[in-house]
């Protein structure tokens, strides 16, 4: 809002005097977005309760347009509404009107007109809808009901009206290759599963629960949004029975590549039995975890010391950890043919080294086989549903958690999602 300071040269009548500062209406009806037939009629300034009202009225005789087909209509009565909008400084403002209704003259009957600082049957400008946007992207959602003093239901009835009118907009019709993820929306129990566009880095859509059922939900939203299931051509997801098969039913034409770091994942745990079983008579082991977990480039000169030292001790835990690090090379053969020799050579080694943990995970690896090896085609992994997995899960924390798995994915959305909202800003 474009302030002048008073300096006397203001004569222009009507005009609001807060502090030393001056606004006029006509200022104020920019900022509002006014035009024709709407100005403002009255503000009433409040120091004592921190609070200004603006009354905005139309000029008699006005015309207006039936909301639903545009017809050309009289006005019929008119209905008073306040709206909250963005403070004045810390001034709680509000906005009030007359609303007209008009009797449609094309038959569509008696309608409320769209007035332009708002949307039908919000309480708040959308100037203020867009404070609220922005917000919602860097701030827990109780923090902003606290800031601006209105219940947090009443935020997220805002979220998830955009949330959801930007989804209708949204356009999946280039999608070929989805990635997709769990994440836990209270601790251990509920899960939701997110889908992403790999190619433009984009959430497309979150289900809750992570059953078979979430790929076939998401492949119905998907051609709901112009895309093609049979245009699906890569997915990349974990070992998830429930994914694997949901892929299979819904998209005909796509290869699946299990993600690289959940591969990772599961012989790190196994390197981790290996250790935890062996330090049971190896007091050697104790406090040793991390060091197991890291590839050697990241250790730190003492824990390479460490690790040196406990080379020369014929360790089952060192036995392991050289497995897993012969693995991480497979993701660096030049092709699919070099690629099945290579795990071929690892399994048999492998499974001949009595380290159950170890071997377990090796028999993971074969009955995935095919979608390991499709990574040497496809190079896609869920990396980047990590990096936005991290974001959510740090917005859940400042949260303190979700009420629902509905605030959890409207939440996912406006992080992930690049949504377009169409708000003033
Ligand atoms: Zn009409």
């Amino acid at each position: 809002m474009i302030l002048y300071k008073n300096e006397g040269r203001l004569e222009t009548p009507p005009k609001i005097i807060i502090e030393e500062f001056v606004v006029n209406r006509s200022t104020l009806e920019r900022a509002l977005g006014l035009s024709e037939p709407w100005k403002v009629v009255k503000d009433e300034f409040s120091a004592k309760e921190r609070r200004l009202d603006i009354t905005i009225d139309f000029e008699r005789g006005s015309i207006f347009h039936c909301p639903d087909c545009g017809a050309v209509s009289k006005a019929y009565d008119s209905v008073m509404k306040t709206w909250r909008h963005l403070n004045f400084f810390q001034h709680e403002t509000y906005l009030h009107a007359r609303v007209p209704r008009v009797e449609c003259s094309k038959g569509c009957g008696i309608k409320t007109i769209e007035v332009p600082w708002a949307r039908q049957r919000s309480g708040f400008t959308l100037l203020f809808e867009s404070l609220v946007m922005t917000l919602a992207r860097e701030m827990p959602v109780a923090a902003i009901a606290s800031l601006i003093g209105e219940h947090d239901t009443r935020i997220w009835r805002i979220l998830h009206y955009y949330v959801e009118e930007a989804r209708k907009e949204a356009d999946h019709g280039a999608v070929k290759r989805v990635g997709m993820d769990e994440t836990s929306s209270r601790k251990g129990h509920n899960y939701i599963t997110l889908f992403y566009d790999l190619d433009q880095r984009q959430l497309l859509f979150g289900a809750t629960g992570r059953k078979q059922g979430v790929v076939s939900e998401f492949a119905d939203d998907l051609e709901a949004h112009g895309g093609d299931r049979n245009q699906i051509e890569q997915t990349c997801s974990d070992m998830w029975p429930a994914y694997i098969n949901g892929v299979r039913d819904c998209f005909p034409n796509a290869a699946i590549t299990f993600d690289r770091f959940h591969i990772m994942r599961i012989l790190n745990a196994a390197v981790d039995q290996v250790r935890r079983e062996e330090s049971k008579n190896r007091k050697e082991l104790k406090r040793t975890r991390y060091l197991w977990l890291k590839n050697p480039t990241r250790l730190t000169s003492k824990q390479k010391q460490t690790m040196d030292d406990l080379s020369t001790h014929n360790l089952k835990t060192a036995k392991a950890y050289q497995m897993r690090l012969t693995f991480q090379e497979f993701f660096t053969v030049p092709d699919r043919q070099s690629g099945e020799a290579f795990l071929q050579r690892w399994y048999t080694w492998v499974s001949h080294s009595q380290l159950e943990p170890i071997i377990e995970a090796a028999e993971t690896i074969k009955k995935h086989w095919e979608g390991i090896l499709n990574w040497l085609d496809s190079h896609i992994s869920t990396g980047i549903l990590e990096g936005f997995n991290s974001l959510i899960q740090a917005a859940k924390a400042r949260a303190r958690g979700y009420r629902t798995n509905r605030n959890l994915i409207t939440m996912a959305y406006l992080i992930a999602g690049n949504l377009d909202y169409g708000l003033p800003t």
